[in-house]
């Protein structure tokens, strides 16, 4: 099966309203440049070094979001082009995001990461630190970061209930921050949520916006 034809597949599974980011991280520029012609414009990598290189050589009308854990000595690099950060989870990232925006007279959309899995791993804010860090507001002082929504990855696991359950806790999460923080922002409305496994899962769930490696461009 060509690239083409698993994009149209997932065409009649993603519904108009949710945002359909194709993770082409560890595939060559070429490869991408198919799923361009096949019509996708919004690519989401997770390492900055793989995502420069990659964007020299792709037309410059795609939107790149970064998807992955974020180092603050390389935000720099992507700061004068990104599209969307989906992975902002602690306030000294936050800061720099602020700095490179602001040396690049731009304003950076970002979602809060937050870990709704069952793995432990480093990466996103607890649900409870998640509400500390809106609560103490230095977020209010950075002009050139725009909280976006919310980003989160299910537990790898068969269990579909479980699954459905972490994705309906980031949905209820989302919904208690935009109530109590945004409810006139309208650039807070994203919940970024489902990946090849379980996107399906999420969009009944409330996703705005799936990210998607496997099923488009295969294993990598
Ligand atoms: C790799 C990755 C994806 C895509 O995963 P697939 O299972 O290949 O669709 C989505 N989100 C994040 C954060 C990733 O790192």
């Amino acid at each position: 099966m060509s690239i083409r034809s698993h994009i149209d597949g997932l065409r009649e599974t993603v519904p108009p309203g949710v945002t359909l980011v194709a993770v082409s991280k560890f595939h060559p520029a070429e490869t991408v440049r198919e799923a361009y012609d096949a019509g996708l414009r919004v690519f989401g990598e997770s390492r900055v070094q793989e995502l420069v290189a990659k964007k020299e050589l792709l037309p410059g009308d795609i939107e790149w979001h970064f998807i992955g854990n974020l180092q603050r000595n390389k935000v720099k690099q992507i700061a004068p082009f990104i599209s969307l950060i989906h992975s902002l989870d602690n306030e000294r990232l936050m800061l720099e995001i602020e700095k490179q925006g602001a040396a690049n007279d731009r304003v950076i959309h970002c979602l809060l990461q937050i870990h709704i899995a069952e793995e432990e791993t480093k990466s996103g804010f607890s649900r409870d630190k998640c509400r500390q860090f809106l609560e103490e507001g230095r977020w209010k002082a950075c002009p050139h970061v725009r909280i976006a929504g919310v980003m989160g990855m299910a537990t790898f696991t068969d269990d579909r209930n479980q699954v459905r359950e972490e994705f309906r806790q980031l949905k209820s999460l989302f919904d208690e921050l935009k109530t109590g923080y945004f409810p006139d922002d309208p650039a807070f409305k994203e919940i970024s949520m489902g990946m090849t496994g379980d996107y399906q899962v999420a969009i009944e769930e409330g996703s705005t916006m799936v990210r998607i490696g496997t099923l488009i461009f295969g294993s990598r």
